[in-house]
């Protein structure tokens, strides 16, 4: 039988694993202090655990992290990782300085099977979900990364947004333990204000978020009508907007904000125009939630354009005339392909280049 990753294990799958050996919970405690707070992967360091509990644990367990293929500091201080999961695969992780905070932007899945238009990932097909230590393995890689960063150590992390590649609600089950442990004193200790999981739309996992483990909620509308979110955000056939906005309803019951975050990408003349806007405001009247504009991150081979900044502001006073708090997301670390998606995109695109080149004979 394979060894259990530790860092697999959600505080409650933490408890049920140290019970089979009858050890206390107080265990769970101590483990998700040496692995998640201080870092400790190496069991002889942990040194308030019994000797026969560390040859136990030596015997069938291990603590491994993922691996980093690529580090990516950006001019701007943005920072992003390129993260190699087992079978092949990768991911990324961002994160992002601003005046007193800093974010990091999480993945949940390798590639993404809901292909957005309008996004790198949807284009690169989905391969699989990520585990739990993959996820929480980003935040543990980042934490130590960026503290070991000399110079840098006003660099800390306090918020997390699942909002890298995937959809987090298509990987409930790993995804919910890994922010669990984002969330506990034990571990990363953020309050639920401070996690937020991006949704595309999957109603089901919304309102079972809800009930499991309610943190901040956005959602990436992108779109004001049916026709229009049909073609930029598929999803949207099988969970049109009556029905995701009513199970909005229902999570902001729970929202920890009371609010959900609406993200909205600027398309050139395709959902940016004043009508969108009138019918954007609209839309989402009933629904207490500030809308974020995002400056479109153009890719290779996307069908669309960046929307002009003129367009932009025009949309912002639109909105915020209908009273709705509209912000414009800043572009960052555009020097490192930080929108998502696109750092996997430009190494699958190198690395198909460089193996086309190496299959050419010379
Ligand atoms: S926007 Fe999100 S849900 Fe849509 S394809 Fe990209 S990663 Fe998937």
């Amino acid at each position: 039988m394979s060894p259990v990753n530790l860092m697999d294990l959600g505080p409650q799958a933490m408890t049920e694993f140290f019970a089979q050996w009858g050890e206390k919970p107080f265990r769970t405690q101590q483990m998700l202090q040496w692995i998640h707070q201080r870092g400790v992967i190496d069991v002889d360091l942990m040194t308030d655990l019994s000797k026969s509990l560390r040859t136990l644990l030596k015997e069938h367990t291990v603590t491994q992290p993922p691996k980093v293929l690529l580090d990516k500091p950006s001019k701007d201080g943005t920072h992003k990782w390129l993260i190699e999961v087992a079978g092949g695969g990768c991911v990324e992780t961002v994160y992002i300085p601003e005046p007193g905070r800093g974010t990091l932007c999480v993945s949940s899945q390798v590639g993404c099977m809901l292909t957005c238009t309008f996004c790198s990932t949807g284009t690169q097909g989905f391969q699989r979900n990520l585990s739990v230590s993959e996820i929480i393995g980003q935040v543990w890689t980042a934490v130590r990364r960026l503290s070991k960063r000399q110079g840098h150590h006003d660099r800390h992390i306090t918020n997390v947004v699942m909002m890298g590649m995937g959809e987090p609600l298509l990987n409930f089950d790993h995804v919910v333990p890994a922010m669990e442990l984002m969330l506990h004193d034990f571990s990363y200790g953020l309050s639920r204000r401070r996690v937020t999981l991006s949704t595309s739309g999957v109603v089901p996992g919304i309102l079972e978020l809800a009930k499991r483990l309610p943190v901040s909620l956005a959602l990436s509308l992108h779109a004001p009508t049916d026709a229009l979110r049909d073609e930029l955000v598929p999803i949207n056939k099988k969970y049109p907007l009556k029905i995701l906005l009513e199970a909005c309803q229902e999570y902001l019951k729970v929202d920890p904000h009371k609010s959900i975050t609406m993200e909205y990408v600027m398309l050139q003349e395709v959902n940016d125009t004043p009508e969108c806007a009138q019918q954007l405001a609209e839309l989402l009247k009933d629904i207490a939630c500030k809308i974020n504009l995002i400056p479109f991150n153009p890719f290779p081979k996307t069908r669309y354009q960046r929307s002009s900044n003129n367009r932009i502001h025009a949309f912002q006073r639109a909105l915020v005339e209908a009273g709705y708090t509209t912000t414009i997301r800043k572009t960052r670390g555009e020097d490192i392909d930080a929108a998502c998606g696109q750092l996997v995109g430009t190494v699958k695109d190198k690395t198909t280049r460089q193996a086309k080149f190496k299959a050419t004979p010379e």
